[in-house]
């Protein structure tokens, strides 16, 4: 059953702290398991609801700026790196090469001019938790030679076929401020057949 307000956790930061309120632990009873055949106990349930703090930390901008219709990757700008220009995508908080802050920077324009499917797995059986419409389509994004990286996504509407072009979409109405925000449609889709809340 979905939670009331009063059965969620909600977290602020100020002064620079954490400050939980609200129910971060629901207690739910447990159940036995017998065996049908003995009438035995064979063991029993253990209800867990918790609600996780997940801190972003530097990726928090990534985040924030799916729910305002941006793509924001980061780019080594360190001149002694050899990775000097490279731009990665998913969001990488410090070079992999020479280890120091990369500079978050906004590919929208890029992801919309030349993003398209490097590879692809359809999924027609989910894990739990599962909110994807069925089946998935998972796809492997590339940029253009900039972007070093591949990103991970899911073509929302549209076949998916190697090397086709593709556009982002954005949760715009109602951010989650995860990465549903973010999903990828094949080129030429009309903004009406977008899913509920996306824009591009
Ligand atoms: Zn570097």
């Amino acid at each position: 059953m979905p939670k009331t307000d009063d059965e969620k956790g909600y977290v602020d930061v100020v002064n620079g702290r954490y400050k939980p309120r609200g129910t971060f632990h629901v207690i739910e009873k447990n159940q036995p398991i017998f065996n049908k055949d003995t009438g035995k106990l064979a063991g029993v349930t253990n209800p867990r609801d918790m609600t996780y703090i997940h801190s972003y930390g530097g990726e928090a901008i990534f985040f924030e700026s799916l729910g305002k219709g941006k793509l924001m990757a980061s780019r080594c700008d360190n001149e002694k790196c050899d990775s000097k220009g490279s731009i990665f995508e998913p969001f990488r908080i410090y070079c992999p090469d020479c280890l120091r802050k990369a500079k978050p920077v906004d590919i929208t324009e890029k992801a919309r001019k030349t993003a398209k499917i490097h590879s692809f797995i359809i999924t027609e059986r989910s894990g739990a938790f599962n909110t994807l419409p069925k089946p998935i389509k998972f796809v492997n994004v590339e940029f253009d030679e900039e972007v070093v990286t591949i990103l991970m996504s899911v073509l929302s509407v549209g076949e998916p076929e190697i090397g086709k072009k593709i556009i982002p979409i954005f949760r715009t109405k109602s951010p989650t401020y995860t990465i549903m925000d973010l999903m990828f449609v094949a080129e030429g889709t009309k903004e009406s057949d977008l899913p509920d809340g996306f824009t591009f």
